[in-house]
């Protein structure tokens, strides 16, 4: 019987290059989107041409009843969970903190925390042997602007980003023996739509000068680290926060 995956946040970018990976590596995939329904379909349906399974699953993982539906939908389409891979987020326009209303501090700690602490909490319902579950393996999908706080930029951002952080840490050590495993990988500058929902979608361009290594990432690169962080090549690794930033 095929692993199974939920990975959040998988119409596009790290998340769509996740699932992609996972489903060649012979992963069964629960495909979370928001808005970007026919995206997260044709990734399905890519994946089932390439003799995979996978489903597509609509939630805002920001309401707790919509990501209650998400793992029931996963729950039925697959009966057992094994990998979550949190990685939905979403940041807005940059500004200075001394700009920010309580408004859009809301909507940034709603989807980059809240929804990582509610998808959490249904793996570990599923995963963790003290509910009667097998075990498993949970990757949040945090980011270098949680240790280089993101000035000018988003500090929101960064600072939720330092909640999953913080997250990874405490509940690798509540559910360590529980036979979950929770981990953390922190992108650097990554080539995806990100940074277009910030106003600038050359930022790539920019930032790549201060990489050590001369050049922003690849969606895939990530997807390479959180793969191995949810195999069982990483079966003695958990509460790791790991950099997938070109030394940044
Ligand atoms: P992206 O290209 O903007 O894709 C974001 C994904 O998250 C989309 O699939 C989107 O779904 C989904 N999403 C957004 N809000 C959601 C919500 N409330 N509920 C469910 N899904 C939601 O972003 P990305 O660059 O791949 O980022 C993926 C993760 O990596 C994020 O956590 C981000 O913070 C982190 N990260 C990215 C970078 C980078 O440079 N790209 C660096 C560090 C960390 P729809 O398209 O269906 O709306």
């Amino acid at each position: 019987m095929s692993r199974v995956m939920l990975v959040t946040g998988a119409s596009r970018g790290i998340g769509a290059a996740t699932a992609r990976l996972a489903a060649a590596r012979g992963y069964a995939l629960c495909i979370n989107y928001h808005q970007r329904r026919d995206a997260a379909e044709q990734l399905v349906e890519a994946i089932r041409k390439a003799g995979g399974e996978a489903t597509a699953v609509a939630a805002d993982v920001a309401r707790e009843d919509e990501v209650a539906r998400l793992f029931e939908a996963c729950d039925r389409a697959f009966g057992r969970l094994d990998v979550l891979v949190n990685n939905a987020g979403m940041l807005e326009r940059q500004m200075r903190l001394d700009e920010m209303d309580a408004a859009r501090l809301a909507r940034v700690f709603a989807t980059n925390v809240t929804g990582s602490f509610l998808c959490a909490r249904e793996a570990v319902r599923r995963m963790s042997t003290r509910h009667g579950g097998s075990g498993g393996s949970i990757v949040n999908v945090s980011s270098v602007a949680a240790k280089l706080g993101a000035p000018n930029e988003y500090i929101d951002y960064a600072a939720a980003k330092g909640a999953i952080d913080s997250m990874t840490l405490g509940l690798a050590k509540e559910v360590a023996a529980e036979g979950i495993r929770v981990n953390a990988v922190r992108p650097g500058v990554i080539d995806t739509e990100i940074h277009a929902s910030g106003g600038e979608p050359d930022r790539i361009q920019r930032v790549s000068k201060s990489v050590p290594m001369g050049r922003g990432g690849q969606a895939e690169e990530v997807a390479r680290a959180i793969l191995w962080l949810a195999s069982d090549e990483a079966s003695y690794t958990s509460g790791a926060l790991l950099d997938v930033a070109g030394a940044r």
